[in-house]
């Protein structure tokens, strides 16, 4: 290497330690790349996510998953015997469910990767031969390829100066919003004794979930996670969240038709961006026109989990089939 080539710190950096992030940096560690993965959360997973507060644990992202594709089936059947993941019947669902949260299902994923949480990219650029990752607060890494994972809108914003084409397929994706409000009470609430999660067509409640009943959650953990439909959380996205987790939980209350003890915690987390409705279905490459940049995210194919997983995997194929790593 002559002294003037800039030393480059890894093969390939991933924003996003969501499941879709995760799944690329699998890959290319099987590969024998150098990966590093940035995270502006707090904790890896993104929308697979756990909040626990006030002794309490609550599911308040994703609820369950479902493994369709030999290969996520595979990577689940090692999660189960591992102990990060537990099978839940739903309906005429096999699905499956974190163990003992769903955060540990990510937490498996990312075992052994290299992971920075509460770091905000919020810029890349192109150097000669590679790219520098930007924060706030200057450079921070750089990398010779990069794969992107946040939501559509936050990739888009990433990617319209170095890469006009990818921001493109993002715009292309919808989203509806989710209002997720989360109940503790000192005692178990009057609901009705179900194994699976309260479902509804229609109305303000797309779901509620009795904590305690979930497969595999300590019988005392008496929290409750209340997911408003997409159409209510749009037109209170921007509603104060102590009233409109409130007005949750006396929906609930109501369609059942029982009277919840006062809650001794309460939370209520607004998604933006929860659950694709429209994904970007792109007609063309995940990569940009350089071959250092692809996309990935549950908005490249669909609303879940799995989709998020093969997005992934398939960002990270494309990058290796659009130039040769270094
Ligand atoms: C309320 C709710 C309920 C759901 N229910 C289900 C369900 O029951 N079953 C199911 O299969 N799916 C469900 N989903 C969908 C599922 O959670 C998602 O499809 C999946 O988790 C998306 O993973 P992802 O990696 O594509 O994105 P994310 O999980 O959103 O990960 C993207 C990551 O990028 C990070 N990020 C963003 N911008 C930056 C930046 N500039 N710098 C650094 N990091 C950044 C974010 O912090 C985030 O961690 C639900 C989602 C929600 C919100």
């Amino acid at each position: 290497m002559s002294s003037n080539t800039p030393v480059v710190d890894y093969n390939l950096a991933i924003i996003g330690s969501g499941i879709a992030g995760l799944a690329a940096a699998r890959a290319a560690e099987a590969k024998g790349l150098s990966v590093k993965i940035f995270d502006k959360g707090r904790r890896i997973g993104g929308r697979a996510a756990t909040r626990r507060a006030h002794g309490f644990t609550f599911t308040h992202g994703a609820q369950f998953l479902t493994a369709r594709a030999d290969e996520f089936q595979d990577v689940c059947a090692a999660a189960v015997v591992d102990g990060a993941l537990t099978n839940w019947q739903i309906g005429d669902k096999a699905a499956f469910i974190g163990r003992p949260t769903m955060r540990d299902f990510a937490v498996f994923l990312g075992r052994d990767l290299d992971i920075s949480q509460s770091v905000e990219i919020t810029s890349i650029e192109a150097a000669d031969n590679h790219l520098n990752f930007h924060t706030a607060e200057g450079v921070v890494a750089s990398a010779n390829r990069a794969i992107l994972t946040p939501p559509a809108p936050q990739t888009a914003a990433l990617l319209h100066q170095i890469a006009p084409t990818l921001a493109t397929i993002a715009g292309g994706a919808s989203y509806a919003p989710c209002w997720t409000a989360m109940f503790g009470f000192d005692e178990a609430p009057p609901l009705p004794v179900s194994l699976e999660p309260l479902q509804f067509d229609e109305g303000p409640i797309a779901l509620a979930n009795y904590e305690a009943h979930r497969p595999g959650s300590d019988r005392a953990n008496f929290a409750l996670t209340i997911q408003a439909s997409g159409e209510w959380s749009s037109r209170h996205l921007e509603d104060a969240s102590e009233q409109t987790g409130r007005t949750l939980l006396f929906e609930l209350s109501s369609l059942l038709g029982v009277k919840m003890p006062t809650p001794i915690y309460e939370g209520c987390h607004r998604w933006r961006y929860a659950k694709v409705i429209e994904p970007a279905t792109p007609t063309s490459k995940l990569t940009s026109e350089c071959g250092r940049i692809a996309i990935g995210g549950d908005w490249v194919i669909g609303p879940r989990i799995e989709a998020a997983f093969l997005s992934g995997l398939e960002a990270f194929k494309q990058l290796s089939e659009a130039a040769e790593l270094d």
